[in-house]
């Protein structure tokens, strides 16, 4: 059965990397794995923007948000996430389940994070280790200005890491790892990057490096310092998902030849393309500052988000995703990044139509 994933991660895959992934199994200490591995990690500085090392974990991008605060803190340690959804709750959580207490900025749910209210929580709470960001906050389809906000830290905390969970941005939305001055950037396999989920990645500025050296909190899977030793060998400290280094490699090898800017404007199209539609439909943007990866669409009062999206599933094998948390039901987030194509929008569009407008579709 062919369904259409119009779903925020994960989302659909080329044809070459399904190819990709039914090639025979490499065994991952052998040099033909190790060119594929390293491959892909050169590639993916490429699409980070950054001089910087990337690393490769097998796990979800979870896995990476959770890697990022044991590898950077220690316990007692002073940090802020600045919430706009979510996935900066999750980053709060994380903290908290090691012990630490964040310093929390919320935003309203549709809001990027708002550069006067980080200025005046960093003059209040000196002597922060992180300031923890999303770039694109999937729950709520708002992409944040990371260059302006990594400015704000830099100025009021010259010593602060800013740490950046771009799970669903990375390959999809613009991003400036060294010239926005981010030190630690994580994303996952199963969003913009075109891979199945299972992987997920880290690039680390120099900064970043010297607070892993000293950070105390305990880990052991996710110690960055092992993977670090692992990559002159061109190889990971434990068994790697190979499959989907495979997929991961070939999906890297795509957005290369297309060009990450041409992979940004050709995603900045199709949102540009979805809202209006979206509006001319007579609906109206959840996001007041939208990302391009996704639009998040709130649904006319009396509509049962939940149930609607059911009835496009199981009817017309179109899967959109609802809303997280206190959105469920209310809103309904089309994803257009990565391999989605404006053929596949233009189906979900019309799908909602259907429902929501019965006398016009
Ligand atoms: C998808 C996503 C995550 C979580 O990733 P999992 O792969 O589900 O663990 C975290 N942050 C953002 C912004 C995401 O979009």
């Amino acid at each position: 059965m062919d369904y259409i994933l119009l779903t925020p991660g994960p989302t659909p895959l080329p044809p070459s990397v399904y190819k990709a992934m039914s090639e025979p199994i490499l065994h991952h200490r052998t040099s033909e794995f190790g060119e594929q591995f390293s491959r892909a990690l050169e590639d993916l500085k490429y699409v980070y923007r950054t001089k910087g090392e990337v690393l490769m974990m097998t796990a979800s991008g979870t896995g990476a948000m959770e890697s990022a605060v044991v590898n950077l803190l220690s316990p007692g340690d002073k940090a802020l996430v600045h919430q706009t959804g979510a996935f900066g709750e999750r980053f709060t959580k994380i903290a908290r389940a090691y012990g630490l207490e964040p310093v929390v900025v919320d935003e309203v749910w549709g809001h990027a994070a708002d550069a006067e209210k980080l200025r005046a929580a960093l003059k209040k709470n000196p002597g922060l280790k992180a300031v923890f960001f999303q770039h694109t906050d999937t729950s709520t389809g708002v992409v944040n200005d990371l260059a302006g906000l990594a400015a704000v830290v830099r100025e009021a905390q010259p010593d602060a890491l800013v740490v950046v969970d771009s799970i669903s941005g990375l390959g999809a939305e613009e991003l400036e790892m060294d010239a926005w001055g981010l030190d630690v950037v994580i994303t996952g396999s199963q969003k913009g990057l075109m891979a199945p989920p299972g992987l997920a990645f880290a690039a680390l500025s120099e900064r970043a490096w010297r607070a892993v050296e000293a950070a105390k909190l305990p880990r052991f899977y996710f110690d960055w310092r092992t993977m670090r030793r692992s990559l002159p060998n061109k190889e990971t400290p434990y068994t790697p998902a190979v499959t989907l280094v495979a997929a991961q490699a070939e999906a890297l090898r795509l957005i290369r030849e297309e060009g990450i800017e041409n992979v940004w404007k050709r995603t900045a199209a199709l949102a540009a393309y979805t809202r209006a539609e979206v509006q001319k439909m007579g609906l109206s943007l959840f996001a007041k500052d939208p990302a391009d990866i996704l639009t998040a669409v709130n649904l006319p009062a009396g509509v049962d988000g939940k149930k609607l999206i059911k009835d496009i599933r199981v009817t017309e094998h179109i899967s959109i995703a609802g809303g997280q948390l206190h959105l469920d039901g209310k809103i309904v987030r089309i994803a257009h990044m990565g391999w989605i194509k404006k053929a596949d929008v233009d189906a979900g569009l019309k799908a909602l139509a259907k429902r929501l407008q019965p006398t016009h579709a």
